[in-house]
């Protein structure tokens, strides 16, 4: 049977284009559906306008500082609308590299939004298309029905996308975009409460690290609402009011929903192909990335795993290689670094404590807690926290968590020590770059505190 292309992948985000390329580079024939613009969510409307956003409130930070290091600093504010259309400008030039990679990788775009009808077989518009091999890389976007009447409610994509920001806002939520955006609009001046279910933010992150995370958000003159995520959400004249358990309503001109993305396989006609989709709409599929259906793949957010954006590249790379390449390869998820990029950030890398504990390690815990110079000099409070755990059997370095300026850039790198074995002896061999923050991870000469694995 012949096919218009060997590989179709659905959706141009970050993982859709790098599985594309790649396979174009072994030799071939692909095209790339996408009915939005090319890039996804990382490039249009994620991490990289995210980052942009949160530069800007480093800059805020940075003139806050500046007279403790000699400047002179005249009258300053920030425009929202600058901000926007040097963002809006970046995007669009990133789209258009997105698209000269396509083009000079030999894959062919179809812009249009694609529903499948069979193995092998979608439909854009008027055009059916025929592959040997389908690859769903939709991405996700924002969950709209939490909590009753969320819909109302800004998602990160229209807040990115705003000429002037709110005197007051609300955040619901209490992960990964509730805690950055949280701590950006803070920084940037605008008056911020945050709710959330749990009793700290950032569930699944290290306990130290939530800890400190909620006394930055707090320091930066966040209103945390531990345990009271809305009950519903109501419109209120021009802006909303949140209904909390206990019936109180409070309004606000503006409220982030921030409870969560859900892939977007929706009326994709999956079932065409026999998929039975999970509760929250994810395509199953097993560790390389096959779904039960033969010729069809899923990577990235869209199958609802680990979702980042690097990970859905590595992902689709290594389909790619498998597919067309002569090497069959799958991606070790084990000990894949994050970073939440809150003021100061955090990054991460191997289990938290408790994971360790429950996976049956005896664990050397090793901790610094500080300020480092650049706070001391000018007054500021800022802390940074650095935690290693470290195998007390075989001395092996099984994570890395900070709290802390330059955390990510940190932590990017431990994790190739992590994921070459590492062991404590060999970071005390390391000897320090000085002064630096990270110098603190080889320096780290005794335990503070010796834990146990938990009972079962
Ligand atoms: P998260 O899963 O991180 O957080 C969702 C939040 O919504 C949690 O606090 C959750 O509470 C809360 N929530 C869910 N349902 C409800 C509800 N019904 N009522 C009240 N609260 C609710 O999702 P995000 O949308 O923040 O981010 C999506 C994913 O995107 C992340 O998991 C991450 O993988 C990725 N991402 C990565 C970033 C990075 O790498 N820096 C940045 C942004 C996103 P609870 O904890 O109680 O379940």
């Amino acid at each position: 049977m012949s096919f218009d292309f060997d590989l179709l992948v659905l959706g141009a985000g970050s993982g859709g284009v790098a599985a594309s390329r790649r396979a174009a580079a072994h030799g071939a024939r692909v095209a790339v559906v996408e009915g939005s613009r090319v890039g996804g969510t990382c490039v249009i409307r994620g991490c990289v306008p995210k980052k942009l956003l949160m530069y800007a409130a480093q800059y805020g930070d940075a003139l806050r500082e500046a007279p403790g290091y000699g400047w002179l600093v005249g009258e300053t504010r920030f425009e929202m609308a600058r901000w926007a259309a040097s963002k809006a400008a970046e995007t669009q030039r990133l789209e258009g590299v997105y698209r000269k990679l396509l083009a000079g990788s030999g894959v062919e775009l179809i812009e249009g939004w694609a529903r499948v009808v069979g193995p092998h077989r979608a439909v854009v518009g008027e055009r059916t298309l025929s592959a040997q091999h389908l690859l769903i890389a939709t991405g996700a976007s924002p969950v709209l029905d939490s909590i009753p009447g969320i819909e109302h409610c800004a998602t990160s994509d229209g807040l990115l996308d705003l000429s002037a920001l709110p005197e007051r806002a609300a955040v619901v939520g209490g992960g990964y975009i509730a805690t950055e955006f949280a701590s950006m609009l803070a920084r940037l001046g605008v008056e911020v409460s945050q709710f959330y279910r749990d009793r700290l933010p950032l569930r699944g992150f290290d306990e130290d690290l939530r800890r400190r995370a909620a006394a930055a958000l707090q320091a930066a003159g966040i209103a945390l609402h531990p345990g009271a995520a809305p009950v519903g959400v109501h419109t209120d004249g021009p802006g909303l009011a949140l209904e909390l358990a206990d019936g109180s309503r409070l309004a606000f001109p503006f409220v982030l929903n921030a409870t969560g993305r859900r892939p977007n396989t929706h009326g994709l006609g999956l079932e065409t192909l026999g998929l039975t989709l999970g509760a929250k709409g994810a395509v199953p599929v097993d560790g390389a990335c096959r779904t039960p259906a033969p010729g069809v793949y899923a990577i990235g957010d869209a199958t609802d795993r680990k979702n980042l954006t690097p990970v859905a590249i590595a992902e689709g790379r290594a389909l790619a290689d498998s597919l067309f390449g002569s090497t069959p390869r799958a991606v070790d998820l084990s000990l894949v670094a994050s970073a939440v990029f809150l003021l100061p950030p955090i990054a991460t890398v191997g289990p938290t404590e408790a994971e360790a504990l429950a996976a049956g390690h005896a664990l050397n815990v090793f901790e610094a807690d500080f300020r480092p110079m650049r706070q001391t000099f000018f007054g500021g409070a800022e802390r940074s926290y650095m935690k290693l755990l470290v195998d007390a059997a075989s001395d092996r370095v099984l994570a890395v968590h900070m709290l802390g300026a330059d955390a990510p850039e940190i932590v990017q790198s431990l994790a190739v020590a992590l994921n070459c074995g590492a062991t404590k002896a060999q970071f005390d061999r390391t000897i320090a770059v000085h002064p630096t923050v990270a110098e603190e991870f080889v320096l780290m000469r005794e335990p503070a505190r010796r834990a146990l694995p938990s009972q079962a």
